[in-house]
């Protein structure tokens, strides 16, 4: 679903990701943890092009991702973002934030588009809220909208970028638990998260990354209990 190989990038003068080989199957949970700094957002940005690379090729699912093509948006629909602070369209309902990309983008008929939210809002337990705007919800429900309207889209893959850290402690299991069910679907995830008690339940690899380098991955038993390398094992001391 995802390849990347010798992926290298850089900010200026600055080396943000660094050889980077790293690919996803499809049906696979993946966990991507690491100190700040490291380049976990950018190696996932870099995945949809929100972030360009300089050297490498990355390939999702069967298109090579690079300056001259045209046709990014084919790629940006097969792969759904969430990011830490929801970026719902404030000014719009809960049901035309759902509708709105797959009748924009994929032409999609009304009536289909609001069959498909309301699918997805049912799926997320939160279909009595589509009249409402974002502002009008917690931060737990704003953050399930914002999955309902990734999936929307009909995503091969959905990528998120820390997506409970913006929330209150109360609210973040409401997220892992919509998380939790999306992958017990099959659909194939690739999550930026400290939460380490989803990274057991549900990863089929976690990933450490630290200074723009993939240092370590496994899966979640060997990677938590026999951690190999050095900065890893400080980092799991500082957050387990
Ligand atoms: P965090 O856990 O704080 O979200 P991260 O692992 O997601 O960190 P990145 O956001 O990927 O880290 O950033 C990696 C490095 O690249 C950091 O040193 C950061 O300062 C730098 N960086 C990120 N975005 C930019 C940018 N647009 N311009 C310049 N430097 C950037
Ligand atoms: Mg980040």
């Amino acid at each position: 679903m995802i390849t990347m190989t010798s992926v290298n990038k850089w900010y200026g003068s600055y080396h943000a990701l660094r050889n980077i080989n790293f690919s996803v199957e499809p049906g696979e949970r993946i966990v991507v943890c690491g100190p700040s700094g490291s380049g976990k957002s950018t190696m996932i940005r870099t995945l949809n092009r929100l972030e360009a690379h300089q050297e490498g090729t990355i390939v999702v699912d069967g298109i090579e991702l690079h300056e001259k093509m045209k046709d990014v948006d084919l790629v940006r629909m097969d792969v759904g973002m969430v990011f830490q602070h929801f970026n719902l369209f404030p000014h719009m309902t809960v049901l035309q934030n759902l509708m709105a990309g797959p009748m924009w983008v994929r032409g999609a008929s009304e009536k289909d588009a609001r069959n498909t939210a309301m699918h997805y809002l049912e799926k997320v337990h939160i279909p009595e809220h589509k009249g409402k705007y974002p502002g009008q919800l917690s931060g737990g429900q704003q953050q399930r909208v914002a999955i309902a309207r990734a999936l929307c889209m009909q995503p091969k893959v959905m990528l998120f970028d820390e997506p409970t850290s913006a929330l209150d402690p109360e609210m973040v299991s409401e997220v892992l638990d919509t998380m939790t069910e999306l992958a017990r679907d099959g659909m194939t995830m690739v999550c930026v998260t400290h939460e380490m008690g989803f990274a057991k339940a549900v990863a089929d690899r976690v990933v450490f990354m630290d200074a723009g380098q993939i240092i370590e991955q496994a899966e979640p038993e060997r990677f938590f209990a026999s951690p190999k390398n050095e900065r890893l094992k400080i980092f799991l001391g500082q957050i387990l």
